[in-house]
């Protein structure tokens, strides 16, 4: 079947939103912080203030017409979801959900958040694309907003967490080899249960067989440590073919892992001792999710190269190299060479736009404090799950809004039921059920997601 355009959903009256949004914007120009009143403009109506219109195709009919077009590499929940304002969102049906997975720890300001929608729509209206034969107002800015809070002395755009530690494994090889002039380090050291990204180089150093099977031969030589053992990490990293050590600060699709204290500033004498490029992933840590900056920020430690994504772009896709000046060039152009890295979108005025509008938003409104305050109220609730139904929720994990309940039984029932109850959750691992909410969901959102998480585990086989 061929669609028309007349038969495609126009779900939402435009009109509607820009109103409200403006109206909005006038009464306390973004969302307000958790704990304060939204205005009334957003509670007035079920959905938000989006007012649905009559579709011409229903939840059922785009769910059948994507049975028929898409790979079936995911395994998507039976829902097409349409709008969201902050920390909840809709689908066609209009049923709606408490968004606890803010598209698996990406939208930072929720759905809509409306500074950040006219930041968007401006820059939209300017400039979307040009190329890196040039230079775009909004990737300089942000390159200064990145830099100026962290570490990080240079940076590299691209479009995704992988390519990012795509990017960073690349200019580990090329910086020992062609820098440091030790072109016998080759191997990565990575930690198993990690994840990296799903490009041939990012799955072979992603610490999960799931991920690597069926797709060898693999990028190496990698070698895996156990997550969270310095001793076995320091023997790996002073081996004289050692290249670089990836890692996150907290392994997140592993399980909401929290090293014990002392690891990062361990792995970095290590690599310091040893000539080791030192990567920290932080593409689900970063952009404030942890309650600070960075996720190493907790440990008061720096490394080489450190790739961000997610957060980054609030909902736009954007990923990030961030390098010392020494790491830097690892993937420097030469007088007269060929350009050792690049990518057609990295730095694209829209996405770096969309970066540099996260980073201001997130400072003006206090943003990363909430993330710390709100991240502390949902640990202790889920805490009181642990205490409140043993043998159900078995142990609470997690820093700032990268939290998440280990639970017994089934984990997919457990969502499932969750999602009918409305509430959006993902599993991370194998048993946890991971909140990664915006940044500005309230103490009264957290509450209600926690009471129908209880609610699922309670009525659980
Ligand atoms: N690294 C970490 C720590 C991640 O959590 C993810 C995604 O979940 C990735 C890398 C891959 O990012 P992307 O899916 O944007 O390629």
């Amino acid at each position: 079947m061929r669609l028309g355009l007349s038969q495609l959903p126009l779900p939402f009256g435009h009109s509607s939103i820009d109103d409200d949004t403006k109206a909005e914007s006038r009464v306390n120009g973004r969302f307000a912080p958790p704990g304060s009143t939204r205005p009334a403009t957003c509670a007035a109506t079920p959905g938000g203030v989006i007012i649905r219109r009559p579709m011409a195709l229903t939840q059922a009919d785009l769910l059948a017409l994507a049975d028929r077009t898409f790979i079936k590499n995911y395994r998507q929940q039976p829902m097409v979801l349409a709008h969201g304002r902050g920390s909840e969102v809709w689908d066609l049906e209009g049923k709606r959900y408490l968004d606890m997975t803010a598209g698996i720890a990406v939208n930072c300001l929720g759905h809509a958040h409306p500074a950040f929608v006219e930041r968007l729509r401006a820059q939209l209206g300017r400039l979307i694309h040009v190329s890196n034969l040039y230079w775009n107002d909004q990737e300089i800015l942000a390159a200064q907003a990145i830099t100026e809070r962290s570490f990080a002395d240079r940076v590299f755009f691209c479009n995704s967490g992988g390519e990012a530690n795509e990017a960073a494994l690349k200019l580990a090889r090329r910086y020992q080899q062609v820098v440091a002039g030790q072109p016998a380090r080759t191997t990565i050291i990575s930690t198993t249960g990690s994840f990296h990204g799903r490009t041939v180089a990012t799955v072979s150093v992603t610490g999960q067989a799931k991920y690597r099977d069926g797709f060898g031969p693999m990028f190496g030589p990698v070698e895996f440590v156990p997550f969270g053992d310095l001793a076995a990490a320091s023997a790996a990293i002073a081996r004289p073919e050692a290249c670089a050590m990836i890692v996150e600060p907290i392994q997140a699709e592993g399980g909401l892992i929290v090293p014990p204290d002392g690891y990062l500033r361990g792995l970095r004498a290590a690599c310091d001792a040893a000539g080791v490029v030192l990567i920290f992933d932080e593409v689900q840590t970063g952009t404030g999710r942890t309650g600070r900056w960075w996720g190493h920020d907790h440990e008061g430690v720096a490394p080489d190269v450190m790739t961000l994504a997610k957060g980054l772009g609030g909902g736009v896709p954007i990923g990030c190299l961030a390098v010392t000046e020494r790491a830097a060039a690892g993937l420097t152009t030469p007088t007269g060479g060929a350009v050792p890295h690049a990518s057609t979108f990295g730095g694209n005025p829209f996405a770096t736009a969309a970066a540099a509008a996260v980073i201001e938003i997130l400072e003006a409104d206090d943003l990363i404090g909430a993330a710390a305050r709100q991240g502390e109220h949902l640990g202790g609730k889920l805490a009181e799950l642990v205490a409140k139904l043993p043998g159900r929720a078995l142990e609470a994990r997690g820093r700032g809004l990268l939290r998440g309940l280990a639970v017994a039984g089934n984990p997919s029932a457990i969502l499932g039921r969750c999602r009918e109850l409305g509430l959006l959750a993902s599993l991370a691992g194998a048993n946890v059920i991971r909140f990664a909410p915006a940044y500005l969901v309230s103490t009264g959102e957290l509450d209600e997601a926690v009471a129908i998480l209880a609610r699922a585990l309670e009525e659980a086989p």
